[in-house]
């Protein structure tokens, strides 16, 4: 029999989805598979058995909570997708001021009936074991294929450790560092073959940090650039979750 998938979303833009849709050998792969539920596409229900979820967006609410909790325990295989999903990513921004006081100044006195049940944004890791993750803002439709094929065939995740220096210089650029530019490569995971850096743009750090990065060798690095803080700035955009990792020395 054919394993049952279904895509949903949380706090997210949509923007993963619609990268994937962007994907024509998705057609060709959906013969491999029932796609029995997609939330962008469809306004049918989700249905009580699943074999694989796919999963776009941060975990913003208590109602996102059980929903994970939900899947995680029908869903064989649980696939996160994208950086709101892996590491919090823009949702995440919220957790750099007061969520509350933020949530009242773009609400106001509607605040508690529009943001009901909130909790501080979160990568779904941090909620449920996940089975594989698809990094990146947004994915790679190749990438998330040739993930989604690994569950398919019952296989595990392929897990980059390394950061994107080590496909930067594979690639050989040169480096932003020296024209005196801050790039996150210097502690981001690997993966995407450095797609922003050899069209000239530097690593925004969207795929999260690596397993394998050295957070005090890279601050000192850009310390002799005079360009600390902006690396710290710029982590912010994508790692707000893992802030007092990133702050903290000894995280190396
Ligand atoms: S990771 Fe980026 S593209 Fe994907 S849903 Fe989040 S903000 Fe949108
Ligand atoms: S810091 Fe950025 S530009 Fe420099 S080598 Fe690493 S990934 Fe490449």
């Amino acid at each position: 029999m054919r394993p049952n998938v279904v895509f949903l979303s949380l706090a997210s833009d949509f923007g993963c989805q619609v990268q994937i849709t962007n994907f024509p050998e998705l057609l060709e792969m959906l013969g491999t598979f029932d796609l029995s539920y997609w939330q962008l596409a469809t306004s049918a229900h989700m249905p009580s058995e699943y074999d694989i979820a796919v999963i776009e967006g941060a975990c913003t609410t208590q109602e996102h909570v059980e929903l994970l909790e939900k899947v995680r325990a029908r869903a064989q295989v649980v696939i996160i997708v994208g950086a709101c999903a892996c590491t919090g990513g823009i949702p995440s921004l919220a957790l750099n001021g007061d969520l509350e006081e933020g949530l009242h100044l773009v609400y106001g006195e509607a605040a508690e009936k529009v943001a009901w049940g909130h909790i501080p944004p979160r990568p779904i890791d941090a909620v449920i074991d996940v089975d594989f993750k698809v990094l990146g803002c947004p994915v790679n439709p190749d990438e998330f294929s040739s993930i989604l094929q690994r569950a398919l065939l019952g296989l595990v995740d392929n897990v980059h450790r390394e950061t994107m220096c080590s496909s930067c210089k594979i690639n050989e650029n040169s480096c932003f560092y020296a024209q005196g530019k801050v790039c996150l490569g210097l502690v981001t995971a690997a993966g995407c073959e450095s797609f922003c850096i050899n069209r000239g743009r530097a690593c925004t750090g969207c795929r999260g940090i690596a397993a394998d990065a050295n957070m005090k060798a890279a601050r000192e690095f850009a310390a002799k650039y005079a360009l600390e803080q902006e690396f710290l700035n710029g982590l912010e955009i994508y790692n707000s979750h893992a802030k007092g990792l990133v702050h903290d020395d000894s995280f190396c």
